[in-house]
């Protein structure tokens, strides 16, 4: 695909604002790109790519793929496609697979533990290549059912951060296409003939997750209601903060309380 084309440039468009958003690159940053392989990851290689021929800043890319160990993983067109672009890349091969089957029994989940663990070899490689950024591949899509799976799940509101410091300071997670849809991304990585590669892992595309579901739901209310998951989208930043329970969110609230405390205390007191 040549650059500028209308897709490409309504990608980088929308990436340029995340990055404007929320701060994610500045001039002289090296930003390591977590690439599985998959269309997300791909598209957003390419559009950073394209990116950084045209941005006003400095900055460099590094394309890191961690290989999980499975047999038929093909890490080798990975390798070949970065080649063929002239991008820079490593691909770290590890035993997460292994260490998965060992720890979970068959009927868990290993999507969270598999996620802990590569985020581990991603902060390792990122101090090894000398990164001030890590930018992974999250779309808009993710951020809404990731919200969704918090709201029916884990009684909590919340989706993703755009921009993560890791606990120990050391590390920025970016996410540059929290405006871009799943289904732009996918196009994309089409269109850039970039080689979409399955993760091979034996969950990968199981209906039955939770994720799926999510998205299953938010396909058939798309249909129904078309730009409900705009709407989602945008309201994650719109946030009627006085509107929810939260107290740690309604400063005056906690104040009415904490007098109403200490008044019903200094009562009691009175009354002995
Ligand atoms: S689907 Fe497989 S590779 Fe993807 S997060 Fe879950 S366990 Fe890891």
């Amino acid at each position: 695909m040549a650059y500028g084309s209308a897709l490409e440039k309504k990608l980088a468009r929308k990436t340029t604002r995340a990055i404007v958003d929320f701060d994610m690159i500045e001039d002289g940053d090296r930003v390591m790109v977590g690439l599985s392989g998959g269309k997300d990851s791909w598209a957003l290689m390419q559009v950073l790519d394209a990116l950084r021929r045209r941005a006003p800043i400095d900055f460099s890319l590094v394309a890191v793929n961690v290989d999980s160990g499975y047999v038929d993983y093909k890490h080798e067109t990975i390798a070949r496609t970065c080649e063929a672009r002239d991008w820079e890349y490593r691909i770290e091969h590890t035993k997460i697979g292994e260490i998965i089957d060992d720890k979970l029994d068959e009927a868990a989940t290993p999507c969270s533990l598999c996620a802990r663990l590569r985020r581990g070899v991603l902060y390792r490689i990122a101090s090894d290549v000398g990164a001030t950024k890590i930018a992974l591949g999250h779309h808009a899509d993710d951020f809404i059912e990731t919200l969704l799976l918090n709201l029916f799940f884990s009684g909590s509101l919340k989706a993703m951060p755009a921009r993560l410091v890791s606990d120990d300071g050391q590390h920025v997670v970016i996410r540059p296409l929290v405006y871009v849809s799943e289904e732009e991304a996918r196009e994309y990585t089409e269109q850039a003939e970039l080689p979409v590669i399955g993760c091979c892992c034996p969950v990968c595309g199981d209906l039955s997750l939770q994720r799926q579901r999510m998205k299953r739901l938010l396909i058939g209310l798309e249909r129904e209601h078309p730009g409900v998951k705009q709407s989602m989208l945008k309201a994650l930043g719109n946030v009627g903060e006085r509107h929810l329970l939260d107290r740690r969110l309604n400063p005056v609230a906690e104040l009415r309380r904490t007098v109403a405390q200490q008044l019903d205390a200094t009562a009691s007191t009175a009354a002995v």
